[in-house]
């Protein structure tokens, strides 16, 4: 049986599912014999060491992944674990009650969850979802359930949801992950970027996924078509695993472009940057070839945990990948909460219609601590490596001069308490909302540089939930109202004399990178995966053909056509790229 979606993270796997859920264990009083007691705290015990041990491999392998910085998100729960009050309050409440363990530790966990209920503080309050959370992983080993977890796998699997925010995905085992694919989600979803970066082979917006299959069924995903296969018979295994040969091969072959500069053959200078969620991702980054990193999105250092960052923190995480990358540059985009991108700390966030909500910019010029916070650091991490402050979601030039008026509060606050920090950090513009694409001219005019987030330019422009999976057909990022606003900013860019990037997808999809190229863009930021795909593609064309090219669409009135001509180009000058990426495999 096969199912179609959107493939967001290429690659081919066949291999086992395993049928991921949130399922919450039911619990039920149960009374046991006097003589039980000790038996049944030791058997309370026995699983909350299991779960400590648990959290601390999780730990262990989150911290080589992605630094020690994220390591610690988990030390809360660990902590709560060793909580005398849910400790020796479960022990108590077994023996005064002489119930079992499972009875005995909701009851005290409810206890807990009244306390939070009642505290007035809304940070406080919050952290009764780690209660919630430490509570289940103790209930699902004193019940023997295995509890379906992304991070700690024992076996190679093709995880199988309904949904993955992208927290969720931030913390999948790579060892184990081999591909997933979900009912939910759109091609831009933060939880496909991550996917992508963490080159895991995706589909998403399957539908009914979760009900056609079971943990364990024998399936094939196909991240660049978008199809899952399930249960496949000889023939098409044989034929995927050909293709899985093909792909692998391709993939050998562009890792030989890493050390060649990006330039076209009559000598465009082209730079491919690179984005990135972690400081860990930086090595990918190296890997890759990149020229530095153009977009850091510092928000996920927000995800997973059960506290909020504070300066030190972040200071740190971002002197780490400056020196990494030095003498290239990192951009680092200030926090772009809101939206996917949900923090368990800030429970203003939900809201009915997040995107158009208090999100990024907007919520750090509410939140201005934690605004600040993170300036602070930024100025203070500038000093090790060659940075640039983007802002996200600016929708016109006050909100701009808003940004910029609190960078120079800090920066005044960072002098007189004497610390060291560089004051000339360039400071730059995301346009990823149609007003700000409108006014380009004059934001260009109070900023060191702009980067096109074509994401979100797309879901605000042609009125597109990026994350809905119904709508994702309506995604053209060909769209000639997009085309148009890129055409514009970049000439804006390049009459007020400032560099203009590209950060969105857009930018990493070998595809569009002629069209872009002629459209005069010359700094394209992607995930490291796709740099050495696009240098390819630039190392092959001539500047003087992507101008043809561009100025032939310019003149085109629907995405489809322009998507035609954009196709027809490709698969003429590219035939072998175009061949295992189909989308009209059967
Ligand atoms: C964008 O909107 O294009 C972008 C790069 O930002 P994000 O995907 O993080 O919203
Ligand atoms: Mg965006």
């Amino acid at each position: 049986m096969k199912s179609h979606g959107i493939g967001i993270s290429p690659g081919i796997v066949i291999g086992k599912a395993l049928v991921f859920s949130r399922e919450k264990i039911k619990t039920e009083i149960r009374r046991i014999p006097e003589d039980q007691a000790d038996a049944e705290i030791l058997r309370f015990e026995q699983a909350l060491s299991k779960s400590i041990s648990q959290l601390e491999a999780v730990k262990r392998q989150f911290s080589s992944r992605t630094g020690e910085s994220h390591a610690y998100i988990l030390d809360s729960h660990i902590l709560m674990l060793k909580d005398k009050m849910l400790v020796d309050g479960t022990r108590e409440m077994i023996r005064k009650e002489m119930i079992a363990a499972e009875g005995a530790l909701e009851k005290v966990l409810d206890e807990f969850l009244r306390v939070f209920a009642a505290i007035e503080d809304d940070y406080l309050k919050e952290r009764r979802s780690d209660v919630v959370h430490v509570g289940d992983r103790i209930l699902h080993n004193l019940s023997g359930h295995v509890q379906t977890s992304l991070s700690l796998l024992q076996e190679d699997v093709i995880v199988i949801a309904h949904d993955l925010t992208p927290a969720d995905t931030m913390q999948m085992d790579r060892n184990h992950v081999k591909g997933f694919a979900t009912d939910l989600g759109g091609r831009t979803s933060h939880t496909g970027i991550m996917a992508r970066s963490l080159e895991i082979p995706a589909v998403v917006g399957l539908g009914n996924i979760t009900s056609c299959v079971q943990s364990g069924d024998p399936l094939i995903l196909d991240g660049g078509s978008g199809t899952v296969i399930i249960h496949p018979d000889n023939e098409t295994f044989n034929r995927y695993l050909e293709k899985q040969r093909r792909y692998v091969y391709f993939e050998k072959e562009l890792q030989k472009l890493t050390q060649v500069p990006a330039e076209t053959t009559d000598g465009c200078k082209v730079r491919l940057s690179a984005n990135i969620e972690t400081p860990g991702d930086v090595c990918s980054v190296l890997e890759h070839g990149a020229d530095g990193v153009g977009l850091y999105r510092t928000e996920f250092i927000f995800l997973n945990r059960s506290d909020l960052p504070g300066e030190e923190e972040q200071f740190q995480a971002y002197k780490s990948a400056l020196e990494m990358i030095y003498p290239e540059a990192v951009t680092i985009r200030t926090l772009d909460l809101g939206g996917d991108k949900l923090s368990m700390q800030i429970p203003y966030l939900r809201e009915p219609n997040p995107s158009m909500g208090l999100r990024a910019i907007r919520f750090c010029l509410v939140h201005q601590d934690i605004f600040k916070a993170q300036l602070r650091a930024l100025a203070r991490a500038g000093v090790y490596g060659n940075l640039r402050i983007l802002f996200p979601l600016i929708s016109g030039v006050m909100e701009l001069r808003a940004a910029k008026n609190i960078f120079r509060e800090v920066l005044d606050d960072l002098h007189r308490e004497g610390q060291e920090f560089r004051e000339d950090i360039p400071l730059g513009a995301m346009i990823e909302v149609p007003s700000a694409a409108i006014v380009a001219d004059m934001i260009a005019r109070e900023v060191d540089f702009l980067s096109i987030g074509t994401n979100d330019l797309i879901q605000y422009t042609l009125a597109i939930d990026r994350m809905n999976e119904h709508v994702a057909y309506l995604y053209e990022p060909l769209h000639p109202a997009v085309m148009r606003m890129i055409k514009y900013v970049i000439s804006v860019a390049k009459e007020a004399g400032i560099p203009v990037a590209m950060c969105g997808e857009v930018a990493g999809d070998p595809t569009y990178a002629p069209a872009l190229l002629g459209l005069g863009l010359r700094e394209f930021s992607m995930n490291s995966v796709s740099v050495p795909r696009v240098k390819r593609i630039i190392l092959s064309v001539t500047l003087e053909e992507s101008r043809r090219l561009a100025n032939r669409i310019l003149t085109l009135s629907t995405a489809r056509e322009i998507e035609e001509i954009t196709k027809e180009y490709m698969r003429s000058r590219f035939p072998d790229e175009y061949e295992w990426d189909s989308n009209s495999e059967s």
